[in-house]
């Protein structure tokens, strides 16, 4: 308890600084891979602190990683700090405004994430500073993570090589770690190319490359009662030939997303759907090729650094809310919708099982959800799935709105620059950076990390997309 009590001190002494940069990066939303804005707001606080900032990782100008110390064990925390399109923000206004044409936002609470992970960076090298202890703290700028993949990328430069344990966080309306898995992802391209005719006076001398994509299509809708129950197949038209119907279409693509529990699946999956491509270009005698564009490996969970992290969560004690934060939420929680809501509390029951209904009806969740793990697949695919294969990693979700918020919302952005953000990225940080110490003074929680994360992964990391994949910088 003597060491929560101290990360919280070192995390409030700095608090405006974290908050500010925050907010900084709230101000200037930016996307993908050009959040140049954001990231020079981290790397200039980095450095006040004394940290060694290198930039440009994996040939992309805007990741960076912040190094301090000389020996010991390496604890890295991840920051995003990328916004969304078409988005709009006003802080504090609950209902939605008109959306300023396009006008970004961060609807994914990124602004509190990098710099939570910063807090807590800051927070632990200050305590085995001031103590002497032996390890190392990196912070790691990671952008594009809502489209791009940036962590893919770098975890195949190698950039989170030889590091003990890293630590990541999320922003949510709910507060508790994050013990499950997340869909692995794959991008596919499927092109076909056939022969033009004219569609009636000599359809016979065309061999459709629109016949042969949507056989594709027929053929992978069937294939879908055949994989597991969790894969996702999903397609859209990028080129269905061209727009007059008296023309045999002589070429067709289709982009291909291919989503299961672990990235290992989606390549067996692959290989069906290839199959597929293959029988429909061979049923229409047109030619067919394939390109992986990009991809995201699943998360695991290290059970070892998680069980650590929701131990420190628990040390620390839920977030303590004012008045006015509860004034906040319940203004707030009046512009979501009953459905955004409940949908919320699901996710709350299958991470924390019957535990979630405690928060039903309330505005704002000040508890923590148990960690109860188990078979509980997040939905969605994230880029902290590649960093996983590559280091013991472990993550948790704090409130930074009302509950019920839902991500890359209006209300969820508005939100991102108020207390409840504030007060929720210092919840994270706090808990990261005391999860950090605990792994720190215990090196046999470190080894134990790193041989469950072997056998979870073999150690080594594959990166879901070829070589010749670049990022779209
Ligand atoms: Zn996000």
């Amino acid at each position: 308890m003597e060491k929560a009590k101290a990360i919280c001190r070192l995390v409030e002494e700095k608090a405006g600084r974290f908050t500010a940069v925050s907010d900084a990066v709230w101000d200037t939303p930016e996307l993908g891979f050009e959040v140049e804005r954001s990231a020079a707001v981290i790397i200039k606080a980095l450095e006040r602190e004394g940290f060694q900032v290198e930039g440009g990782l994996a040939g992309i100008a805007t990741a960076f990683k912040g190094t301090w110390g000389e020996n010991g064990p390496v604890i890295a925390f991840l920051g995003e700090y990328d916004a969304l399109p078409n988005l709009s923000q006003a802080a504090g206004v609950a209902e939605r405004q008109e959306l300023v044409p396009g006008g970004d936002g961060h609807g994914c609470g990124h602004n509190a994430l990098g710099a939570g992970a910063l807090a807590a960076a800051v927070a632990l090298r200050d305590y085995i500073r001031a103590k002497g202890l032996p390890g190392r703290v990196v912070y790691f700028g990671c952008p594009g993570e809502e489209f791009g993949c940036g962590k893919a990328f770098m975890a195949r430069a190698g950039c989170f090589a030889n590091l003990d344990c890293a630590f990541s966080w999320h922003p949510q309306s709910y507060t508790g770690v994050w013990n499950y898995g997340s869909l692995a992802h794959l991008s596919l391209l499927f092109d076909f190319k056939g022969v033009a005719a004219h569609a009636s006076s000599e359809p016979y001398n065309g061999r459709s490359a629109l016949d042969a994509a949507e056989l594709m299509n027929v053929g992978a809708n069937f294939l879908r009662e055949h994989i597991p129950p969790a894969a996702r197949l999903h397609y859209a038209f990028h080129d269905a030939g061209g727009m007059a119907p008296n023309v045999v279409q002589d070429r067709a693509r289709l982009n291909y997303y291919v989503r299961a529990p672990k990235i290992a699946q989606t390549r067996e999956i692959l290989e069906r759907v290839k199959k597929v491509a293959a029988g429909a270009a061979m049923m229409t005698e047109t030619d067919w090729s394939f390109s992986i564009t990009d991809g995201l490996s699943d998360f695991i969970p290290n059970s070892v650094a998680t069980t650590v992290l929701a131990e420190a969560m628990n040390e620390l004690g839920p977030i303590a809310y004012a008045a006015a934060d509860y004034a906040l939420a319940e203004k707030f929680r009046a512009a979501v919708s009953e459905a955004a809501y409940n949908t919320v509390l699901e996710q709350m029951h299958s991470i924390g099982g019957s535990l979630a209904e405690e928060y039903r009806g309330k505005n704002l969740m000040d508890g923590i959800l148990p960690c109860s793990g188990g078979a509980h697949i997040f939905p969605a695919s994230t880029d902290v799935g590649d960093v996983s294969y590559c280091v013991p990693t472990a993550q948790l979700m704090a409130a930074v709105g009302c509950l019920g918020t839902a991500l890359h919302t209006w209300q969820m952005t508005a939100q991102g620059r108020t207390s409840l953000a504030h007060k929720g990225l210092l919840f994270a940080g706090k808990s990261m950076a005391l999860a950090g110490l605990k792994l720190l003074e215990r090196p046999e929680l470190l080894k134990e990390a790193k041989r469950e994360w072997l056998s979870a992964t073999g150690g080594k990391y594959v990166c879901p997309f070829p070589d010749e994949v670049m990022p779209e910088l």
